[in-house]
């Protein structure tokens, strides 16, 4: 397997492009460490695609460079660039066998034949297709058939990187569960670079040790699961991790408080940046219901089963927070924020706070 460095990459599918907005993917600058299991999250159309197809070589980038293991691969084809990527729909051979389809890419390879059954064998096992071995493609289910799929992708182990495009989502919730977590144990155990694309949240935080989060053509963050739910550098990855996503609202800093509205919020530290349009995250674990702080109207208060989630209204802007199941909305309803939970954010995304 290979560290993968993707250099200055921007990419427009169009002929001309003009502005940022003609890329669809506008910088990227990012390595991806050898052995690392890493999930590509963001919303539909944020690039992710685009970006795994270029790294397989099915896209040239309009502009930057790659390289595997320092040596650079931008030109290269798919064949020459040896990654194994597994799409969305099934991509398989319908009228070979299931045993033949995973033989295909390793006899390609001219893998002697005595591995080629030991590996093919594993990986039936792994998607749970063994007892299909020797049945036609065609005749499987859509679910079997990205089984396949997926299988395709993980027979090869000489691969530089393991590449995933939401390949699970035509998969039934089950068995989506099973494949995810065999995923994580393969990487365990082999230590492959596997990079999963996703736009669950979930689903990137249970496969991955880093996430990657894209918005808009960029990536916003990289971090642990942890990282990104405690200290969220954008707005968007507050709001796109967790549920409900962190409380933002547009506040005014003056030395060690924000003010929103009347009210006056008191910052755990000096903030590197004053004035208006400096926006206030907190998540809403972080947000307190009780008898004293700020005056808040109860909107909604909904039992999802070991918390509630309360909306509440405050200064004229909806607020989530949560409270535990013994815990009980007040009769005269005020919030506090936990300093522990305050981010601020200026248009350069995350404003950090003094000592
Ligand atoms: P994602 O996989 O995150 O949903 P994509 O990488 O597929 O996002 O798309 C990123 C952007 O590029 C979107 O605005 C999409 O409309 C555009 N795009 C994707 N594929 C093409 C294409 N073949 N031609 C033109 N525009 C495309
Ligand atoms: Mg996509």
């Amino acid at each position: 397997m290979a560290r993968i460095d993707l250099n200055h990459i921007r990419h427009a599918y169009g002929a001309n492009p003009k502005s940022d907005k003609d890329y669809a993917l506008r910088e990227v600058h990012h390595s991806f460490e050898d052995g690392g299991a890493y999930a590509l999250l963001g919303p539909s159309g944020c690039g992710k695609t685009t970006l795994l197809n270029i790294i397989s070589g099915l896209l040239h980038a309009s502009h930057g460079q790659l390289l595997f293991d320092g040596k650079d691969v931008t030109r290269l084809s798919t064949q020459e660039r040896n990654i194994a990527q597994v799409f969305q729909f099934p991509v398989i051979y319908d009228t070979m066998t299931v045993y033949d389809n995973l033989a295909f890419p390793l006899r390609n390879r001219g893998v002697p034949e005595a591995d080629v059954d030991r590996k093919v064998r594993e990986t039936l096992d792994m998607i749970d297709l063994a007892s299909w071995a020797r049945r036609k493609a065609r005749g499987l289910t859509a679910d079997q058939k990205q089984k396949i799929s997926l299988g395709r992708g993980l027979v090869r182990s000489d691969v530089n990187a393991i590449l995933f495009d939401e390949p699970l989502t035509v998969i039934d919730p089950h068995m989506k569960w099973v494949l995810r977590s065999q995923l994580k144990q393969l990487h365990r155990r082999f230590g492959y670079t596997m990079i999963y694309v996703t736009h669950d949240q979930t689903e990137a935080l249970t496969f991955a040790d880093k996430v990657v989060v894209m918005y808009d053509g960029e990536i916003v963050q990289i971090g642990t699961p942890a990282e990104l739910f405690e200290r969220p550098k954008h707005t968007f990855v507050g709001y796109f991790i967790g549920s409900p996503g962190m409380n933002v609202m547009p506040v005014a800093v003056e030395g060690k408080r924000a003010k929103l509205g009347e009210q006056v919020i008191d910052l755990p530290g000096a903030p590197k940046a004053e004035g208006n349009g400096i926006e206030l995250g907190i998540r809403p674990e972080y947000v307190r219901l009780g008898a004293k702080g700020m005056p808040v109207t109860i909107r909604k208060v909904e039992d999802i089963g070991r918390h509630k989630v309360v909306r509440a209204s405050l200064e004229g802007r909806e607020i989530a927070a949560i409270l535990g199941e013994d815990d009980h909305v007040p009769a005269d309803p005020h919030v506090t924020f936990d300093p522990a939970g305050i981010n601020l954010y200026d248009k350069s995304w995350r404003v950090e706070m003094g000592a």
